[in-house]
């Protein structure tokens, strides 16, 4: 594996079933280290479980197996799943194999970087905030971000629970698509997870993979005027030349409003530090990885083995998180987050009765160069615009390449209504056609 590039934090392999057959029957999987190996190490991109060895594997990680897939290794991230650019990780930066002077997005840059420069077929990220569609966009290969409840989080080491799917990326919609059929579907490990024979609508034997037969005749896509307005005009030409592109193969567009966006990345930030704050007590030096040689009582051991294992950019939200929630102050933000995500909600429910998919840029930046955004956590947050609603919404959506300008890769996201994963896989399928 290419040490420049520097995607993996660990290679290892896990065989797949031999006697398997079907698309994924061979293929090889990288795995986002924040998802459970049993036997390998599982960093988080973090100091913290730089030495932790999961007793298990996430209910994902088998799935792929049992399909024939051979897992060969566990990719750099963001620490915990924190970042835009896989800059905060404990192990050094991924570099994007398009350009190695820019960031290959984040958090799963690692994942994204190792399909882009053919490290692996197919990879696994999560995205809580976008951390599987922003990668994928920035290293030019397809994202998808399941519906919640869709694919389970069983092992899945939690940065915010109520925001986060792992989602496969690949280097077309369709290997993306196979991967995503081999790790849907409801596991009892996972009390969120669905049963697709239960939700109206949905179809238990969908084959994601079959739907990406680029037949976008007859489909409605809604262009949101907000997730357009202060992107970068060269990503905005690039999109808008796919989205005429996927006109010309008999879609109609339609523009669409969906005026509570302007309000999704604070509450996005709001919700997911409160839920990481939460969720990260348990690194305490008793529990998992990291302990503290420092002398003194329980307090002093906990505050010791924090100060050491976490990064800056964890701290600065186990932080703002802990603010957040606290009493006095949960009114005044954790609540009024929790208000504009239901607006949110609201407003794609409605577009949805006029729309099949809504488009726009993935993100509304071309990749950073290294080093540019770390100083400037504002910057990094906000450039998460157009990934956040999705999950403030629980809803499906997919990045697939839409051009290069500059010869940098960009990102066309494709939304879809809860469990209309086939639609936004046949949309995303037209455009790379
Ligand atoms: N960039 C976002 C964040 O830092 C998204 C992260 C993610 O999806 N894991 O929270």
């Amino acid at each position: 594996m290419a040490a420049d590039i520097n995607a993996f934090v660990t290679e290892a392999t896990i065989e797949g079933d031999a006697d398997a057959d079907g698309p994924l029957a061979g293929a090889t999987v990288a795995v986002k280290d924040n998802i459970s190996t049993a036997g390998i190490r599982t960093t988080c991109g973090s100091e913290m479980l730089a030495d932790y060895v999961p007793p298990y594997s996430a209910t994902v990680v088998d799935r792929l197996t049992d399909a024939g897939a051979t897992i060969v290794g566990k990719t750099n991230m963001d620490e915990f799943g924190m970042g835009t650019t896989t800059e905060t990780s404990a192990f050094g930066p991924t570099r994007n194999p398009v350009d190695t002077d820019r960031v290959p997005g984040g958090s799963s840059g690692g994942s994204a970087a190792a399909v882009a420069a053919g490290e692996a077929d197919v990879a696994l990220g999560s995205d809580t905030g976008g951390s599987v569609r922003c990668p994928a966009a920035f290293c030019g290969v397809v994202g998808i971000k399941p519906t919640y409840g869709l694919v389970s989080r069983y092992g899945l080491i939690a940065y915010a629970n109520s925001l986060e799917q792992i989602g496969p990326i690949a280097g077309t919609v369709e290997e993306a698509a196979a991967a995503l059929d081999a790790i849907a579907g409801d596991d009892p490990n996972d009390g969120t997870t669905r049963d697709l024979a239960e939700v109206e609508g949905a179809d238990p034997d969908a084959s994601y993979a079959a739907a990406a037969d680029g037949d976008v005749d007859g489909l409605t896509v809604g262009v949101p005027t907000e997730l357009f307005e202060g992107a970068d005009e060269r990503v905005v030409s690039t999109v808008e030349a796919a989205i005429a592109d996927l006109e010309a193969k008999g879609a109609e567009t339609t523009e669409i409003s969906l005026p509570s966006v302007e309000h999704a990345v604070q509450a996005y930030y709001v919700i997911a530090m409160a839920e990481a704050s939460s969720n990260l007590a348990r690194f305490d030096g008793v529990r998992y990885g990291h302990r503290s040689d420092a002398d003194g009582n329980w307090n002093d051991s906990f505050a010791e083995t924090r100060e050491e294992g976490f990064g800056a950019e964890v701290k600065r939200r186990i932080l703002l998180g802990t603010y957040a929630l606290s009493a006095g102050y949960h009114d005044k933000y954790y609540e009024k987050a929790q208000d504009a995500r239901a607006w949110v909600r609201r407003d794609f429910e409605d577009a949805f009765d006029d729309v099949d998919v809504i488009a726009s840029p993935t993100m509304p930046v071309l990749p950073f160069e290294l080093g540019e955004s770390l100083d400037d956590p504002l910057r990094m947050y906000l450039a998460d615009a157009n990934t956040t609603p999705v999950n403030l919404a629980n809803l499906p959506a997919i990045s697939v390449p839409a051009g290069e300008t500059d010869g940098l890769p960009v990102g066309l996201q494709l939304v879809g209504p809860k469990f209309g994963e086939e639609t936004i896989v046949r949309a995303a399928s037209a455009v790379e056609d």
